[in-house]
């Protein structure tokens, strides 16, 4: 890439990899960041920067945040004696944006995946199981339905099950390897009210 000069090159190279990046792509985007006007390039590396070292995982529910506890944590109109598990914050948000459940989340970061190496230790299964020493009623398996969202849920309800606290899985309906924030609300919402127990 030599014939495009250091600089773009260390920007193409810099961006080649983020997901959904390819080369092609890479050098599709360097060009059109050369091009913005400067303040707009400025505000784009300030809002990363500044989102980078700003955002946290909260303290309770693993959920990406700006506090050290999130909003929905901090509510006390929500019914913290049931727990549903996602895989990330993405999948929080399209369960929120139903508005259709009252309880609280707790995002695993990833799904376990023996293909990728990924295990139960790489994911925040240790902080939920803290999380079920305390005042628990239910917990609702939403991981998606995907191989790893499947062996997921059925790892956590192996686990779960001793402490006598009832576990669901989120209904079937939800298409095979569909990731959760792609599916409608309404999809989403009837998946939750149709859970059955494991
Ligand atoms: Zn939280």
């Amino acid at each position: 890439m030599e014939y495009y000069g250091s600089h773009i090159s260390r920007l193409i190279e810099a961006l080649t990899g983020l997901p959904g990046v390819g080369a092609k792509s890479a050098q599709r985007l360097a060009f059109h960041i050369i091009n913005m006007p400067k303040e707009q390039v400025q505000a784009l590396a300030e809002a990363m920067t500044s989102a980078r070292e700003n955002v946290h995982y909260c303290r309770e529910c693993c959920t990406l945040t700006d506090d050290d506890l999130c909003p929905i944590c901090r509510s006390q109109k929500r019914n913290h004696r049931q727990i549903m598990v996602v895989e990330n914050s993405r999948d929080l948000a399209a369960y929120e944006k139903t508005g259709r459940y009252e309880g609280v989340y707790h995002v695993l970061q990833g799904a376990i995946s023996p293909m990728l190496g990924i295990g139960p230790s790489d994911i925040r299964l240790k902080e939920l199981m803290q999380r079920l020493q305390g005042d628990v009623e239910e917990v609702i398996i939403a991981t998606n339905s995907s191989l790893e969202g499947e062996t997921t849920a059925m790892y956590i309800a192996r686990l779960v099950k001793p402490t006598g606290i009832k576990v669901t899985r989120i209904a079937s309906g939800v298409p095979v390897g569909g990731d959760i924030e792609n599916i409608d609300e309404v999809t989403l919402e009837r998946a939750l009210s149709g859970r059955v127990e494991l």
